[in-house]
């Protein structure tokens, strides 16, 4: 589902340029919830712009879900990113929309007609648990209620991976639990591959299958949680 071999990620600054990620090799299969963690500047940022494809890799191969994220460009491009969503810690919704019309958003921009968008909203709505709050506004909801459109804005077009941009890190800890009941609950219902990234291990250990700690740009360990996480 998604592979990464020998990635090296440099950006140009004003000195030079600076290396963000490097030897990066990784796969995550079909229905993976696969997290990456590690300290700010670790480079887990750019590992998520790399697999929804707004950075190319400086060299090294990133596929996810049949594409060659690091080839393709355009029409190709945009047709990868439909099957590639993405939530955001900030939730990055529009405030002058309802919920509603937040989750229609995406739905729009593919296309849909009137009436399988309102069907689709629902079905989205109902399984986001956001029942009886569709004309609230952003401003009116909560953290977590806003978190809920977020994820319900990024299925509406049935993607095949999630990816979340430290997804919970701007919620108190019932809610971030809550959230990730629901990203659980997501991947189980839908076989979605989730892949997040956070500095909380908390997150992790709670809802990933497997992780990659990420240091200075590289992977220094990866593997089954209990295993990368044991107690000594
Ligand atoms: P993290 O998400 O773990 O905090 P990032 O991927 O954001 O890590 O950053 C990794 C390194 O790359 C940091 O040193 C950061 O300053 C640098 N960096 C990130 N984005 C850019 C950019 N667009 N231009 C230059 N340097 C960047
Ligand atoms: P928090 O994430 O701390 O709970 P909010 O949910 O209020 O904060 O805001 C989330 C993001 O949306 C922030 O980056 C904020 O700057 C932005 N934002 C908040 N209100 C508005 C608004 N009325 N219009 C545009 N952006 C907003």
């Amino acid at each position: 589902m998604i592979l990464l071999k020998n990635v090296l990620k440099k950006y140009k600054t004003a000195s030079g340029s600076l290396t963000a990620v490097q030897d990066a090799n990784l796969t995550i299969g079909k229905g993976e919830i696969f997290g990456i963690i590690g300290y700010s500047g670790a480079g887990k940022s750019t590992m998520i712009r790399l697999l929804n494809g707004l950075e190319k890799p400086t060299s090294g191969t990133v596929q996810v879900s049949g594409y060659d994220i690091s080839t393709i460009k355009g029409k190709e491009l945009r047709q990868a990113r439909q099957k590639i969503s993405m939530i955001f810690q900030h939730f990055n919704l529009l405030w002058s929309r309802t919920v509603e019309e937040n989750i229609a958003f995406p739905l729009e921009i593919a296309g849909v007609g009137k009436e399988a968008r309102q069907k689709r909203v629902s079905e989205l709505v109902e399984m986001v648990g956001l029942k009886g709050r569709e004309k609230a506004y952003p401003s009116q909801l909560s953290g977590g209620q806003k978190q809920r459109v977020g994820i319900a804005r990024a299925l509406a077009n049935n993607p095949e991976v999630l990816l979340c941009d430290e997804a919970t890190s701007a919620l108190d800890p019932e809610t971030t639990d809550a959230i990730l009941d629901l990203l659980l609950d997501i991947n189980e219902k839908l076989g979605i591959t989730v892949v997040l990234i956070t500095h909380e291990m908390h997150v992790i250990r709670k809802i990933c299958h497997r992780v990659a700690v990420m240091e200075a740009g590289q992977i220094v360990e990866q593997g089954n949680v209990l295993e990368v996480f044991q107690s000594p």
